[in-house]
């Protein structure tokens, strides 16, 4: 064994970062897996507007580096690679990161979520030439153009209008005849002259040179197929949990964390924050929130077992 540790922590989003600030503070010898790349979905964006204290906004990748400045201050240590496999079958519960393995009493899943993309041909080779999940990071390289965004949820509600204050038009194309975006977002989407929308139709192959020129669409309920000449496709149709490398631990149909009791899963010791258990809000602030209920359950757990 490498080292022995009272907490480890697997992920190093807001949700990762904010308890590793509560454990460092609570003198739990914490170790941080951070992943190759550290700092999530944060680490994407510009400016973040809504994180409260930073009244003029704050640039993403700013804001984690200084919550990851603050976890070091207080002791935190950080490996900046990917952890390979969690053993919790016993205690003390086993984390391992290629050869090595370190031991550890208690855990925090905060591994997040990563963009779901549509799969189709043509998608990944033109992601940030053209195919984005982000319209508060790229919604600005589509002035004046006519963008796609796929997806009948808020979050495509959502990228639509941010769009619309860039983009000349804006296509929701949805697979089905009806949304499932609450009533608010659907009324000013339905209000806004820019935005258009195009149901039952789905992407079947993204086109274009060393760019999106235009999209392969197919009507999901008579299977004419159709060409539209765009300049960006937005995908906003969820986000997959970061959960693959777990085994024994409860997740549900979408493979989220389920939280049984108080960010506790559904193994003692091992517990959870942060977008890869919360499908509702996945928010900085409600991340970092979560990250610090975690912490302060972890260290009344561990206070229990030493008792
Ligand atoms: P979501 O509610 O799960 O919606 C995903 C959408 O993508 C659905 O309309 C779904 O179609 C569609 N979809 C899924 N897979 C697809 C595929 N392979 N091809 C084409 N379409 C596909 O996800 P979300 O919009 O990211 O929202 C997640 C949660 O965050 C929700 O609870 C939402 O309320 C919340 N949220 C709130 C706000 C806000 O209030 N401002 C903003 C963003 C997110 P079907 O409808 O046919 O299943």
């Amino acid at each position: 064994m490498d080292k022995m540790y009272d907490v480890i922590i697997i992920g190093s989003g807001p949700a990762g970062l904010t308890a590793a600030i509560y454990t460092t503070r609570a003198d739990l010898k914490t170790l941080v897996i951070a992943g190759v790349t550290w700092g999530g979905q944060l680490m994407l964006t510009t400016l973040v507007e809504n994180f409260p204290g930073f009244p003029e906004g704050i640039q993403g990748p700013d804001l984690m580096a200084n919550m990851r400045k603050q976890a070091e201050k207080f002791g935190a240590e950080f490996i900046d690679d990917d952890f390979t496999s969690a053993d919790f079958s016993s205690q003390p519960f086993k984390i391992s990161v290629g050869d090595k393995t370190y031991e550890t009493k208690a855990v925090i899943i905060a591994t997040g979520a990563d963009t779901k993309w549509l799969g189709v041909k043509g998608e990944q080779e033109k992601i940030g030439r053209g195919v984005s999940s982000c319209a508060s990071c790229d919604a600005a390289f589509f002035r004046n153009k006519n963008v796609i965004v796929v997806g009948g949820g808020d979050s495509a509600m959502e990228e639509a209008l941010v769009l619309s204050k860039f983009a000349n038009n804006v296509i929701i194309v949805h697979r089905r005849g009806s949304f499932r975006a609450s009533e608010i977002m659907q009324k000013r989407v339905m209000e806004n002259p820019k935005i258009k929308i195009l149901l039952n139709s789905k992407i079947t192959e993204v086109l274009g040179e060393m760019k999106v020129e235009k999209v392969k669409l197919k009507n999901t309920q008579t299977s004419e197929e159709s060409e539209m000449p765009i300049d960006g496709i937005f995908v906003a149709i969820g986000h997959l949990p970061n959960t693959s490398k777990f085994t024994g631990i409860d997740l549900d149909e979408e493979g989220f964390v389920k939280v049984h009791s108080h960010f506790l899963t559904n193994k003692e010791g091992v517990f959870v924050a942060g977008d890869v258990h919360d499908k509702d809000y996945k928010q900085a602030i409600t991340a970092a929130g979560y990250g610090c209920s975690a912490a302060l359950e972890l260290q009344k757990w561990l206070a229990n077992q030493t008792a």
